[in-house]
């Protein structure tokens, strides 16, 4: 349920809406839109179907809100979000590029790879140091090491950095040390994780299961959301379909759906999605024509020797070339990279 507050309702009055709403067992959630305030009513809103709320001074009309999400809905929020990460805005007109390797490996390189993404215009750093890995002899990623190597290319470099977490007892050593938490596809109904990351401001980039109906995504957000974090990003990294010829099969359509039903960014990552290097750079054309508000790819030197998806990572030279080819096209949709 959404409440309407008249635009010139005074906090006095919104403070009274809050607390008559916590003495009902429900939580509110405000949103300073540029048009109105509204409020976002958490629980089991059914309790107020006999509550006259629109006597409470300051109310202007109560709506239902018929998605299962609540918070994560374009309802809930007119205006785009855009989330402040160390000075990058993601969710606003520049389409912003997060590049690096798919495992944090060694520190020299780690610093090279961070120096030629932003040389080559990309401004956050990808690398995990913590890896899901189908096999477990496969490499399971430097751990804590590997986020320190992230913090010393950022200190290089100014690039703040997203990294992947697993456990929701890592959860300390990710606020202070990444600018962005990382859920991973196959943490996507991991809700304890969800709950974990939703109870800090943190940003979180929340990928879609490989599985998971467009639903089941959005209600992973709201999960992160109803905890009281706003700073979520969704990522559409490919799904698992019938196709074998490449890893997964790019949803597409999932950018403009999202972007309809819900106020939070979209990215996506063209890397997982198909698993092929040389399909990189066509996917991130259609994901901007789409309208991504930002994309994730993997960056190597060195991709044959690379401890973990080598075969879907792209060279740096590659990596300048799409983003000088992207311009044009984020041009021709009103944006920019
Ligand atoms: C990753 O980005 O490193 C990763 C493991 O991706 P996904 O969760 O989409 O498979
Ligand atoms: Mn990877």
């Amino acid at each position: 349920m959404i409440i309407v507050l008249k635009p010139e309702a005074t906090e006095p009055e919104i403070e009274h809406i809050m607390d008559r709403l916590q003495e009902l067992g429900l939580k509110s959630h405000i949103s300073h839109g540029q048009e109105r305030t509204i409020i976002g009513v958490i629980g089991d809103d059914r309790i107020l179907q006999n509550q006259p709320l629109t006597a409470l001074p300051g109310v202007e009309s109560v709506l239902a809100i018929l998605a299962p999400w609540k918070l994560v809905s374009r309802e809930f929020q007119k205006d785009n979000t855009v989330i402040d990460v160390g000075g990058v805005k993601i969710g606003g007109k520049k389409i912003v590029m997060m590049a690096g390797p798919c495992a944090v490996e060694r520190l020299e390189l780690t610093v090279d790879i961070a120096q030629e993404v932003k040389a080559a215009g990309g401004s956050i750093l990808r690398g995990g140091a913590y890896k899901p890995r189908s096999s477990p002899y496969s490499f399971q990623g430097l751990g804590r090491e590997g986020l320190d190597y992230l913090l010393e290319a950022k200190k290089k470099t100014g690039l703040p950095v997203i990294s992947e977490i697993l456990d929701t007892r890592d959860i300390e050593l990710f606020l202070e040390k990444a600018d962005i938490i990382q859920i991973g596809a196959r943490n996507m109904q991991n809700f304890e994780l969800l709950k974990e990351v939703g109870a800090y401001d943190k940003p979180v980039l929340l990928k879609r299961g490989m599985s998971a109906t467009i639903k089941e995504f959005l209600l992973s957000a709201e999960y992160i959301m109803s905890r009281g974090n706003r700073n979520v990003m969704l990522c559409e990294r490919g799904i698992r379909t019938f196709e074998t010829q490449y890893r997964n099969t790019l949803d597409l359509a999932a950018v403009p759906t999202l972007k309809e039903l819900s106020h939070l960014p979209v990215i996506v990552d063209p890397s997982h999605a198909t698993g092929k290097w040389n399909l990189v750079a066509p996917m991130s054309r259609a994901a901007v024509a789409a309208g991504a508000d930002g994309l994730l790819i993997e960056v190597h030197s060195n991709p044959e020797c690379a401890l973990c998806d080598g075969e879907e990572s792209i060279k740096p030279s590659k990596f300048k070339d799409l983003v000088q080819d992207l311009k044009k096209i984020a041009e021709a949709v009103g944006r920019e990279v």
